[in-house]
């Protein structure tokens, strides 16, 4: 029989395939993957952006390279990110393999939107990561494999750009998440389950929050929180 999520010829162990370990169950001859639910356990990192300063700050504002800034805000830290860029910000030295990573931001221009990565892992000269994407403008969200280097940056849509009504718009405060454990991946909004997906090729790496600005522009974001926990046994 044939894995559904790693086309390989598996076996079934006790449940599981044998060589991705996505969950399965036979049904009658085919293989089907089962969904049990990521559950957050306890807390790893948790950050209150609203008075905290990110992870190797000494203060509450920066500048950096490229146009980009932050500044606080009552409501977190408001980033002003540069054109065609993608800025991951917040991240922290959890390295694991199975976690829930959880942020909340608002944007304010259309096609702008924030992203939570996980399992982001310098491979040579690359850089690999998941993450979970939400446009708000859109009220819509994907789950990617992202990877770049210093010359190029590349995108495969594991679930492409998904309308979901727990999306809130523009101005408004989303809180996303994303939840890897083995091979499955989650993304979450405002608490509900939004998309899921099962991937078995990048294993192990770090957490951010990325705010994504695609357009000819500056823009801005607010990022407001951070948390970071590990998955429940
Ligand atoms: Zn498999």
């Amino acid at each position: 029989m044939m894995c559904p999520v790693c086309r390989v010829p598996a076996a079934l162990r006790g449940g599981y395939c044998e060589y991705c370990q996505a969950p399965l169950r036979d049904e009658g001859g085919r293989l089907e993957v089962q969904y049990p639910a990521i559950q957050p356990g306890p807390v790893l990192v948790s950050l209150d952006l609203r008075s905290e300063c990110p992870p190797g700050w000494s203060t509450r504002v920066k500048n950096m390279d490229g146009g980009t800034s932050f500044m606080p805000d009552p409501r977190g830290i408001a980033v002003k990110v540069a054109p065609r860029t993608s800025l991951p910000f917040v991240q922290d030295g959890v390295r694991a393999r199975d976690l829930v990573c959880r942020s909340a931001a608002i944007t304010f221009a259309p096609v702008a939107y924030v992203a939570i990565a996980a399992r982001r892992e310098a491979v040579g000269a690359a850089e690999t990561q998941y993450t979970f994407d939400i446009d708000p403008s859109k009220r819509a969200a994907r789950l990617i494999r992202r990877y770049a280097t210093s010359k190029v940056a590349g995108v495969n849509e594991l679930i492409p750009w998904t309308e979901h009504a727990a999306i809130l718009g523009i101005g408004e405060l989303n809180h996303f998440e994303i939840r890897v454990q083995g091979p499955a991946i989650e993304g979450w909004v405002n608490g509900q389950p939004c998309l899921r997906i099962y991937d078995p090729v990048y294993g192990i790496g770090y957490t951010a929050v990325m705010c994504c600005n695609p357009t000819d522009a500056p823009q801005s974001f607010v990022v407001c929180g951070f948390e970071v926990r590990t998955v429940a046994a």
